[in-house]
């Protein structure tokens, strides 16, 4: 990368979704103008984040917001808290919201925040404290109309409630619409916790549906069991699939039979017992074990990165939904790509979420509020036509799902700024 614009974002994962966008704006052949603009954020800071710990110590904590793309409307993007978190994976995950939000056809940009904390070591209050300072250092580039984060790893609705509070004491007035993931009581949605799993489990079936696989004698291995893996684990196994193995970041459980998911979320969340621990119910497996287990889908919903060169070769599913952002590495996809496994992207595969958010922040700005059943039927309706226009240009190009979904949303994003030019 040296050389060019990108250079201080610098990280695996923000070369990953630079390459993979490069390999798409290649296949499309992209002007290189705009080429060379849509490689690098329009905007990006960095903030220093004092916060006053418990032990009445002064602890500074490391902030970021990146906005990639706002050509087609505010920027949209989740919040993450994770001790890695730095300004090249925030600015990768920025770029990856603006195809996702352009592939689904939202009226928005794409952004990613974070900050560099395990949130698990801070107590409640701090946990606040942090967010409110955050909040304030970033207040001058988010809004309703400007930029609008939302739950990512790490961070909830509590959080999300007080970024809302923040930025409403500092304009006067309850502003809702900066923030989606919200709890319902300050103007959240119905059906948004759920979202993105219900998103993962529509396009995977979708994707059975054009393998002409029966549900019924479907298997499904799940990685990660936080917000996004226990519901899609939930739905897809009330819809009729058997699910064969699940894991967090302690390591997994395994059940060829098929899991009892309610059982075991019962346990894991409520009861707070260890997946690996739940042994009446299956056998303890590794993460790895995980990756490689034969099943019909294979869902990783935890982190990004997981899929390498090194287990590649032994990924043995027919269909992989990449539920987690980024979970697959450039050289994986194209070890998968001479194999016969049907990839639902990222961008593709969990847009649901952003779907939602967008639900979220319309009702929010009308102030007016819509059934749970109308949420899940216009997100279903919206994430099946993208998954159908992404195969049909994936048959019509005769490339993959991945390029399909990247030339997709990437064209969009382009034909904006070609009608709105280049200021001054
Ligand atoms: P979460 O914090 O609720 O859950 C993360 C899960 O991953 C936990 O179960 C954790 O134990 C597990 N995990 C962490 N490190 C792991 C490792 N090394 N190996 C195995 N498991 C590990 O996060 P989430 O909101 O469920 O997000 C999961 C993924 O989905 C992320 O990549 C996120 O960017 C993506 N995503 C989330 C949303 C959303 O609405 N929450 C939307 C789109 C994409």
């Amino acid at each position: 990368m040296e050389g060019s614009a990108v250079t201080e974002f610098d990280h695996p994962t923000f070369r990953l979704a630079v390459a993979q966008y490069d390999q798409a704006a290649e296949l499309m052949d992209l002007h290189p103008n705009l080429r060379e603009r849509l490689k690098a954020p329009q905007r990006a800071l960095t903030v220093s984040l004092p916060v006053r710990m418990d032990n009445g110590s002064v602890k500074v904590f490391m902030g970021y917001r990146v906005q990639h793309d706002s050509a087609r409307g505010p920027s949209k993007g989740g919040l993450r808290y994770h001790p890695e978190v730095n300004l090249g994976e925030v600015a990768a995950l920025a770029m990856w919201m603006t195809w996702k939000t352009a592939i689904a056809g939202l009226p928005y940009g794409g952004a990613k925040g974070g900050i560099k904390v395990s949130p698990s070591a801070l107590s409640q209050g701090e946990l606040e404290r942090l967010t409110r300072r955050y909040a304030a250092e970033i207040f001058p580039i988010i809004g309703p109309n400007k930029d609008i984060p939302a739950p990512d790893i790490g961070t909830n609705a509590q959080v999300m409630a007080w970024l809302m509070d923040t930025y409403s004491e500092q304009v006067g007035f309850a502003v809702p619409g900066v923030v989606t993931g919200k709890p319902l009581a300050i103007g959240g949605s119905a059906g948004r916790e759920e979202a993105t799993g219900r998103g993962v489990v529509n396009v995977t079936l979708e994707a059975l549906k054009h393998l002409k696989i029966e549900l019924s004698k479907t298997t499904v291995a799940i990685q990660g069991m936080g917000n996004v893996g226990s519901h899609t684990a939930r739905i897809i196994s009330e819809a009729g699939a058997k699910i064969i193995a699940i894991s967090d970041q302690n390591g997994g459980l395994y059940n060829s039979h098929g899991l009892n998911i309610p059982d075991i979320l019962k346990r894991y969340q409520e009861e707070k017992q260890s997946l690996n621990s739940m042994h009446t119910l299956g056998d303890p497996l590794t993460n790895e074990e995980l990756l490689t287990t034969d099943c019909t889908v294979l869902i990783p919903a935890a982190v990004a990165e997981q899929i390498t060169q090194h287990n590649a070769r032994n990924i043995r599913c027919r269909i992989l939904v990449e539920a987690a952002n980024g979970p697959t590495t450039l050289e994986a996809d194209s070890l998968l790509a001479d194999r016969d496994i049907f990839i639902i992207p990222d961008i593709l595969a969990n847009s649901g979420g952003v779907i939602v958010s967008y639900f979220e922040w319309v009702q929010d700005v009308q102030r007016f509020f819509w059934k749970e059943a109308d949420i899940h039927e216009r997100l279903k309706e919206i994430i099946v036509s993208a998954f159908q226009r992404t195969l049909d240009y994936a048959q019509g190009k005769k490339t993959t799902m991945r390029m399909a979904a990247l030339m997709n949303g990437i064209d969009r994003v382009a034909q904006a700024h070609q009608l709105r030019g280049l200021y001054p």
